[in-house]
């Protein structure tokens, strides 16, 4: 099963949380950008040779919509015809309020993209404003409505909590408008200060005021509480789906699954191997021109170091992680393998396990990072 991932690295301008590989002002580059794009994935199709059946296809950014529909057919397009599409593929784009329409939704649509995952973050013009977004609120309900009526039937729509002003009141009309407006999945990230951004510049000076732990702790059960009473089940600590639409290329990331990259700044693993590619678009376009290698950092992973990251990712999924197939993977029995570390965890009621999965309990949930660091 081959996962391919495409990085549109261009927005129209920076938020103020945003650590991602983009860049805005760049519109120029974006007609080579993407032919450079399908000289990569060329590459890939060609290394696979027939062996190249595709079970999912995602286009995150970066803002992939910020790219003509023209554009983006064209890559769609482009790529079927050098890889197989599994009947049923999973084809997912990243797109932001305000920078699609519904004609180009209607050509995304007809092409094949069958999954849209909208960054929405809030339905509260405030906090939009404070987390530098350029839409409004008015904006994404909009986008949510048209991606219906050009025949998504599988929309995601992100939420972020934690935002400057965001209160468990402010939290609960967001989610509520999100659910009214029919999405099948939810992604709803906490906001995370990542160094070099302008928001942790902010909190640092003091220009905002942050929810601070209760009221995430209230924000997290009104979280709990509008995803059970909508049948969104939670498969993962951020993710959240109806039955059926959990998103199956981000579950393979969790699995720790192999899956292929293209594009400035993406990162690929693929038998043990991770590779990251230059994060400059400029040079990007300039080596595939050249034809150079675009890798500029790469790892073999050890059969312990992939063990100890496939049990991490997959712990972060509601199921956990399948002792079975770790043993079957790598020969390594987990639970002796983290002895009395695990013992510890399991004993906390931090850690549960049963004949096939190890897990976090409902009291370990809150602090899985901490949890997973122990096991790192
Ligand atoms: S739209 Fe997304 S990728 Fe672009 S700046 Fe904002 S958070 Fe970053």
């Amino acid at each position: 099963m081959i996962y391919l991932y495409l990085h549109i690295p261009f927005c129209v301008s920076k938020c103020s949380y945003c650590s991602f590989n983009s860049y805005p002002g760049r519109e120029l580059l974006y007609k080579d950008y993407v032919d450079a794009l399908k000289k990569e994935i060329a590459s890939i199709a060609g290394v696979l040779g027939k062996n190249n059946r595709l079970t999912s296809l995602f286009i995150g950014g970066g803002t992939p919509t910020v790219l003509s529909s023209g554009l983006l057919v064209d890559l769609v397009q482009y790529t079927k015809t050098v890889f197989n599409f599994e009947c049923g593929a999973e084809v997912s784009i990243e797109a932001n309020p305000g920078t699609v329409n519904q004609e180009s939704l209607e050509e995304l649509s007809s092409c094949g993209v069958n999954r849209i995952s909208l960054g929405v973050q809030s339905f509260d013009d405030g906090e939009l404003v404070k987390a530098g977004r350029r839409h409004t609120a008015k904006e994404a309900e909009n986008a949510v409505r048209m991606a219906v009526e050009s025949g998504f039937s599988n929309i995601n729509i992100d939420l972020m909590s934690g935002l400057p002003g965001q209160t468990g009141a402010s939290w609960r009309k967001s989610l509520e408008k999100a659910v009214s407006l029919g999405p099948q999945h939810l992604s709803l990230y906490e906001l995370m200060f990542e160094p070099g951004t302008l928001m942790t510049r902010f909190k640092r000076e003091n220009k905002f005021s942050f929810p601070d732990e209760d009221e995430l702790e209230k924000i997290d059960g009104i979280t709990g509480q509008i995803c059970a009473e909508n049948e969104f089940s939670q498969y993962e600590i951020s993710n959240y789906a109806r039955f059926g639409f959990e998103c199956r290329h981000n579950i393979n990331y969790w699995l720790n699954g192999d899956y292929f990259a293209a594009g400035a700044g993406s990162v690929s693993y693929f038998n043990g191997r991770r590779e990251k590619r230059i994060d400059s678009p400029e040079e990007y376009i300039a080596r595939i021109r050249r034809n150079r290698t675009v890798v500029e950092e790469s790892e073999n992973l050890s059969r312990e170091k992939s063990f100890r990251e496939t049990v991490i990712m997959g712990l972060r999924m509601k199921r956990g992680v399948s002792l079975s197939v770790v043993r079957e993977r790598y020969g390594i029995e987990a639970l002796s393998y983290y002895g009395e570390t695990l013992k510890k965890l399991l004993a906390l009621e931090l850690l549960e396990v049963d004949k096939e999965y190890l897990r976090l309990t409902e009291k370990g949930w809150p602090l899985a990072n901490s949890i997973m660091a122990e096991l790192v």
